[in-house]
């Protein structure tokens, strides 16, 4: 079995880190636990959207992301039983390339480059599974999908959720 594991808000924290730079340039004390929904930039005041949506373009925006709770253990497993790769849009950041292959280093050093696709659409990835937050990257893709809970997918009801890395974890192993 060919499973496509994406990078940001799934196995990365990246919404957290737009949390953190927000209350850094605004000096707010925005918390994920406040946000019910919807793009970190949504729940901002409209003067300051502009700023979030340029986080992801800086230098080091995803050097520095917090790995999600318990996915470097349940990845290494799976990682055991199954085909895993990567698979992130990192051709939309094109800066975000070099960093996220050295984040992998640093927390998935299992994860080799053969398996890390860095790569622009995925619903070209032929395989039997693919996590990802964002369904647009679920909606063509040919085989089996797992929906990766959000704040911004809270309203997403036509895929299957996961909620935590424990959750992938009982489904897969
Ligand atoms: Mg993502």
């Amino acid at each position: 079995m060919t499973i496509f594991v994406d990078m940001d808000d799934v196995l990365a924290c990246t919404y957290e880190k737009h949390i953190e730079l927000y209350n850094k340039e605004y000096q707010q004390q925005l918390s994920l636990a406040q946000i019910e929904s919807g793009e970190v930039w949504q729940n901002v005041p409209e003067p300051h959207q502009d700023s979030i949506r340029k986080h992801a373009s800086q230098i080091g925006f995803f050097t520095d992301l917090e790995p999600k709770k318990d996915s470097q253990q349940v990845m290494e497993i799976l990682c055991q039983k199954y085909n895993v790769y990567i698979a992130t849009a990192a051709t939309l950041f094109p800066n975000s390339m070099k960093e996220k292959s050295e984040w992998l280093d640093k927390y998935f050093p299992y994860i080799t480059w053969q398996h890390r696709i860095m790569c622009g659409h995925k619903h070209i990835l032929h395989g039997d599974l693919l996590i990802d937050d964002r369904s647009l990257n679920l909606k063509d893709f040919v085989g089996d999908t797992l929906l990766f809970d959000s704040p911004h997918n809270q309203h997403e009801t036509e895929y299957t959720k996961v909620y935590n890395w424990l959750d992938i974890a009982e489904r897969l192993l």
